[in-house]
């Protein structure tokens, strides 16, 4: 393929002699879409510089966290008064309590919060935390959710593994591997099966709020609350991962659209993306009483150099408190407008697909209009094929999508009309390069 970005294919050729693959983080080398990985040197607003100069409006944004835009002044200004007291003190800082009360303040099933600075380490503290509070060993997790690269969680993951196509990952011991339980996703009877053979051996079930990781698929009706149901009952808890879904679905979350009005809770949660407003920061959180067998109160271990790092906190806050309830309407409105934009295009040229949909996250599947998506098979079943020339033909018309059709689409409250007509304009030539595949 040749290529219109000397200087991206410049630095993948070096990078890819100093890192696996070029890239740290696998789903950035462009391996199911081909071609090669641009490299970008800034970010302003919806739109994303490459080092050849060619902007593009961003549908990644940051994988979530550039909720408001990239560089939002005010979160600048928060970050660089920040830099400017000193980059990491090793100690205890005011704004981490301040972007806990935020959290708590929007998430009432949140009464504690610990800070740390990923979210694979979000769920890691989480799975752990399940097991010493319960003194059980089993993990529920579901086929297609991604939670992170933490060993036992990284079977039938979604994200990575499923545009590469891994089954899990080696050096994953048999024995990590085989105390947690994979069951297909929207299936309670398959739930409640596992728990009549394993009840008491069952930590925790995680489920990511409302996954985006196969794709995006929309929880049943009932799902996470039967969810949080069967675990009562059976003295485990339901560990809902919100890393992606949390303060971009919602002022409170994918839960806050749902679980809250449902009249249930998740004994933990986990945060990543938006909280960290780009800066690396996510947390976990929940009931007290789980939280504190933390330590220091509690026997379970966590501890992080960087965790609750002054910088990110700074971030953290002033991206929240930016993040109004008329940035997520705004945000769910482009949504909708851009996913009808996108499945009109894609019907123009006769290409069978879905909308997958949760809250305003939305993904695109196709092959899939007599059925849709409400689990992994689904999502794998798809003709996923046509999404590598839809993807180039977007990127040459200066859009950057995901480069997997296994991930969501992410908008901003950023994207103003210009750049949402850019979107629009580029449909038709990628949904005709679809149908071609
Ligand atoms: N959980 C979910 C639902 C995610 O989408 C992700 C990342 N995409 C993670 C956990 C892991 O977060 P991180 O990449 O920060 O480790």
């Amino acid at each position: 393929m040749t290529s219109n970005t000397p200087v991206s294919d410049q630095l993948f050729d070096r990078a890819q002699s100093l890192m696996p693959g070029g890239v740290n983080s696998p789903v950035r080398a462009f391996g199911s879409v081909g071609g090669t990985p641009k490299f970008m040197v800034s970010a302003k607003g919806a739109y994303l510089t490459d080092a050849d100069g060619k902007e593009y409006v961003d549908l990644v944004c940051s994988w979530g966290p550039a909720l408001l835009g990239h560089a939002h002044p005010a979160v600048l200004d928060a970050v660089h008064a920040a830099v400017d007291r000193g980059l990491s003190f090793g100690a205890s800082t005011p704004d981490e309590a301040n972007l806990a009360e935020i959290v708590k303040e929007r998430v009432s099933a949140v009464e504690r919060l610990r800070m740390v600075s990923t979210g694979t380490e979000a769920t890691m503290t989480a799975v752990r935390l399940a097991r010493g509070f319960t003194g059980r060993n089993l993990i529920i997790k579901f086929a297609g959710c991604y939670h992170g690269h933490l060993d036992g969680l990284l079977a039938a993951a979604g994200s990575g593994l499923a545009t590469l196509a891994l089954p899990g990952s080696a050096g994953v011991t048999a024995a990590t591997a085989a105390e947690t339980l994979v069951l297909p996703y929207n299936d309670l009877t398959a739930v409640e099966a596992a728990f009549a053979k394993h009840g008491n051996n069952i930590a925790a079930v995680i489920t990511e709020a409302a996954p985006a990781n196969m794709g995006v698929v929309t929880p049943g009706e009932g799902f996470n609350a039967g969810l949080s149901r069967i675990t009562a009952e059976h003295g485990a808890l339901l560990i809902l991962d919100e890393v992606l879904t949390g303060f971009r679905t919602g002022y409170a979350g994918y839960w806050g659209l749902t679980g809250r009005q449902e009249g249930w809770a998740p004994d933990l949660l986990t945060f990543g993306k938006v909280i960290g407003g780009g800066m690396p920061t996510a947390a976990l959180g929940g009931r007290a009483d789980v939280m504190d067998y933390l330590a220091p109160v509690g026997p379970v271990y966590q501890a992080g150099t960087l965790s609750g790092n002054p910088v990110a906190m700074a971030a953290g806050v002033a991206t929240l408190t930016h993040a109004t309830p008329d940035v997520y309407a705004y945000v769910d409105a482009r949504s909708l407008e851009l996913s009808a934009a996108l499945s009109s295009a894609l019907d123009a040229e006769g290409v069978d697909h879905s909308i997958q949909r949760a809250g305003n996250l939305f993904s695109v599947a196709f092959g899939t209009s007599t059925h849709g998506v409400h689990n992994y098979d689904d999502a794998q079943g798809q003709q996923a094929y046509r999404y590598a020339p839809f993807f180039h033909s977007m990127l040459d018309s200066g859009v950057y999508l995901p480069p997997s059709v296994f991930e969501a689409w992410f908008l901003s409250a950023a994207h103003d009309d210009a750049a949402m007509n850019r979107i629009v304009d580029a449909l038709p030539a990628a949904a005709k390069a679809a149908a071609a595949a």
